[in-house]
């Protein structure tokens, strides 16, 4: 089943439904009986997106969609590794998806730790590692709030991950998929596209 959005279409997709949920108008499309057996033996999400794991940051509400809407990965500070990547490219190469966004947040705990710094138990060392680069960038950058700047910093470096990596980097060429950052306010609930 082909996708019948653009890329462009699906990031305006996005933006009417985030504007709902700012607005406290959403509708909950797609949440019936009626789509979850429509849907079952197929699914054709208009956008994947690689989002924090975040309580705050509930992807399908935030953008006011619903069954088979929305292709989701999340992982606390929204990083990619090679498990991520290959959700993203099954997205993008098996259910043809037009867009892929890379959703960073405001206040995001995993950025503030890796700021931080000191020792982290476990596997969380492997999380602060992944986002060093987004932290060497943000100190290099004018302005004070370090966290903040790294927030964006990560999305940035993120989506660069994602569409230079060889698969995507065809689909992009392709014109099949397009791969854009995106930054939530945990204050207003806006989506910003970047
Ligand atoms: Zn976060």
């Amino acid at each position: 089943m082909a996708n019948l959005l653009t890329g462009r279409e699906a990031i305006t997709k996005l933006q009417e439904g985030n504007k709902r949920f700012t607005e406290d108008k959403r509708v909950h499309p797609h949440q019936g009986v009626d789509r979850r057996l429509e849907v079952m033996k197929g699914q054709t999400p208009f956008a994947a997106i690689l989002g924090c794991s975040d309580s705050r940051v509930p992807l399908k509400i935030i953008f006011d969609q619903g069954i088979g809407d929305l292709f989701v990965v999340r992982v606390a500070g929204n990083v990619v590794d090679d498990i991520v990547l290959a959700s993203i490219e099954y997205a993008a190469e098996h259910l043809n998806v037009p867009l892929i966004v890379v959703l960073g947040h405001q206040n995001c705990g995993a950025v503030q730790a890796a700021v931080q710094g000191g020792h982290a138990p476990g596997h969380i060392p492997a999380l602060m590692d992944a986002l060093q680069p987004a932290l060497e960038e943000a100190r290099t950058q004018a302005g004070d709030d370090l966290v903040e700047k790294a927030v964006r910093a990560n999305v940035r470096l993120t989506a660069d991950a994602i569409r230079n990596s060889s698969l995507l980097s065809q689909l992009t060429r392709d014109g099949r998929v397009e791969v854009v950052g995106a930054y939530y306010s945990l204050e207003t609930g806006r989506v910003d596209f970047l």
